[in-house]
Formats: structure tokens, sequence, C-alpha cells
């Protein structure tokens, strides 16, 4: 039996200014929540918070940084104490992932995800990546759902770096090519199940979106200004590549991303940065050299990196590059759902045309 299927959250929404409705939206799943705010945002966002979470009763509790056990079990202790019947998370992914994980082990309770940054495409998923205290990732935790609600104030998002907003279009260029492979290959999502028709679409359309309104955004970012192209890339990112890599499935250039992240140089680097060289390296192992040239192109022209020291790796050995290719190709992982076999050395081949 080959089962097909697509997830995502429960209810999506988006508008500037958002934030002020927290509790109006939120008000249907429960009625006094425990908040998990963003260190980075307890200062500036702290006030409108609690305004904006009315007519739910709130415990703040100001996230410590790191998606880890530890903090994880700070939350889990903070909803109990104050025996709050939902979870809410603010912020960016480790903040949100945590949100997620407290919920989760709070037997389940209903949590609201509102991502403060377009960075990446975790925010819409039932995913939450756990880390170590020395920030190496721990383990990938699965939940039973994906988000209740996901509320996106596209003025906070338009008021943060746009190179936040340029990794998010880095993760979701990868969306439809990993798609694409685990199609061609038959390969399952992280969920055991097939990409369904829908799931495929969404993939393709999420690539459309971000190829017609991706520089523009970055501009109206740049002026803190939401305008159409924005809302545009703000939904691609989170919403279109989240239901898109969760339903379609991932494949080579988050393997190469994993590779890549052995590597000290890195770490600096965002995500969806890391994973734009991945989509690169993927479609020169592939030999697709035209494709690779309008993918370059399009990097380019929304901010994206083309080379190996646009991450950070100056100094290209085959010490660092036999490091990553054996990582990326790790037996039984992402680089399988590929539709042909891939080598380490075919990593290093493509990585060494990056530099
Ligand atoms: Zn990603």
């Amino acid at each position: 039996m080959q089962i097909t299927g697509a997830r995502f959250p429960g209810r999506y929404i988006q508008a500037q200014g958002l934030l002020s409705r927290l509790g109006e939206e939120s008000k249907s799943l429960g009625k006094s929540a425990l908040i998990l705010l963003d260190g980075f945002l307890a200062d500036s966002q702290g006030d409108a918070v609690r305004s904006g979470a009315a007519p739910l009763a709130v415990e703040l509790l100001v996230h410590g940084g790191e998606c880890s056990e530890q903090e994880i079990t700070r939350g889990v202790d903070a909803g109990r104490k104050a025996g709050v019947d939902l979870i809410i998370g603010i912020g960016g992914g480790k903040t949100l992932d945590t949100a997620k994980a407290v919920a989760y082990r709070l037997d389940g309770l209903p949590c609201v995800i509102v991502p403060t940054i377009a960075a990446s495409d975790a925010p819409c998923s039932a995913l939450a990546v756990v880390y170590k205290q020395d920030h190496t990732v721990d383990y990938d935790y699965f939940l039973s759902r994906n988000p209740d609600l996901v509320l996106v104030d596209t003025q906070i998002i338009a008021d943060a770096p746009a190179r936040f907003l340029a990794a998010g279009i880095g993760d979701a260029l990868a969306t439809w090519y990993e798609a694409e492979s685990c199609r061609e290959a038959g390969a399952e999502n992280s969920w055991g199940t097939h990409g369904s028709a829908l799931a495929f679409e969404i993939a393709r359309f999420c690539r459309d979106t971000i190829v017609e309104f991706g520089a523009e955004a970055l501009a109206e970012c740049d002026e803190n200004k939401v305008g159409e192209a924005l809302e545009r890339i703000v939904e691609a990112n989170i919403l279109l590549s989240g239901a898109g890599f969760e339903s379609g499935g991932v494949a080579g250039a988050h393997a190469i991303h994993n590779g890549l992240c052995e590597l000290h140089d890195v770490h600096g680097y965002l995500h969806g940065e890391k994973v734009a060289i991945g989509v690169l390296a993927t479609l020169l192992i592939y030999d697709r050299q035209d494709e690779f040239e309008k993918v370059r192109e399009y990097c380019k022209s929304v901010r994206l990196p083309v080379r190996l020291s646009d991450i950070g790796i100056t100094e290209v050995t085959d010490e660092k590059l036999r490091k990553v290719g054996e990582r990326a190709c790790r037996p039984n992982d992402l680089m399988d759902n590929e539709p042909k076999k891939i080598t380490p050395d075919m990593v290093m081949d493509a990585l060494r045309k990056l530099s």
C-alpha cells in the first residue's frame, strides 16, 4: 500500500499588525497561555505581546536562546506551575521549536506559533530540532501535531533585517527541487508517506512565488515596508515551503546543508544560506548546467550565497570537502531520497566547482 498525503498547520493567518489580535485569534484554543518570548524581543515587543494577548490570561517566560532539553523542561515546569491550557511561542526558530516541544510534553496542549522572522520553513511544521548545550544538534523531535495556529505579523517581519528574509528564500528554493527528487525517487517524506499531488503543486507554487517576488520583497524589507511582494514572500517562506517540505519530502540540498554544518567555518551563516549552496551543488551533481546558471543568477538577485567563500569557507581543502561529503551521504539519510546514487566524491567535486 502506498499512502500519499500532505500536512499543514491547523490554521495559518497573516497580516500587517496582526500581533495585536493574538488573543482574539487564539481564544478558541484556550483561556490561559504560557508565552515563550524570544530573548531578543523581550524589551521591544514585551508590552505589545501582553496587550495583544487579551483576553487570554498570560504567563510570560523569556526564552533562554537554545532549543535544548534544559529549555524545554523549563517551559514544561513553568506551564505546569501556572496551570495553563495553551502554549504560545513568539520569536525565531529556536523559541518556536521549544514552544512546540513544550506543548507536546504537556499532554499535547494546543500550540500557537508567531514567527518574527521568515528565515526558514520551520514554523508550520510538526518538528522541533533539539540542540545540546554546546549548540550541536541533539535530535529531531517529531511531534504528533502541527501547530494549531500560525499567526504572522508581516510588519514585524519587515522590521527585521532583510538578510533573514533572504535566508528564508534560500530554504524555500530547495523545496521544489527536493520534492521533485523525492517524487522521482519514490521516496517518502519524514512522516513515512509519499507526497500527494497537492504537495507537489504547493512546492511548484512556492518556487514560482519566490522567483516572481523575491527581489522586490527584499527591497521592501530594506525600507521596513509591507508591500504585496513582502506579503507573498512571507507566505512562500513560511507556509508554502513549510507544507511543501513536510509533505513533499527533503533530499540532497538539505543533505549537503547538514554536511556543511560539520565545518566550523559556516557557523555564522543562516540555515537557508547554506541550503542555497546545497541546491546549487545538487544541480552540479546532476550536471544540469543551464538550470545551475539560472539558479545562480537568481540567488545573486536575492542576496543568497553562490560560492563557498560566501558562507565562510575561504580555505577549501580536500579534508574539509571530504568531511562534508561523508556527512551529506551518510547511509539511511536524506541523500537516499535522490533518484540517483550520490557519493561523497560527487559532492566534493560539485563543491569544488563552487570554490
Ligand atoms: Zn530547511
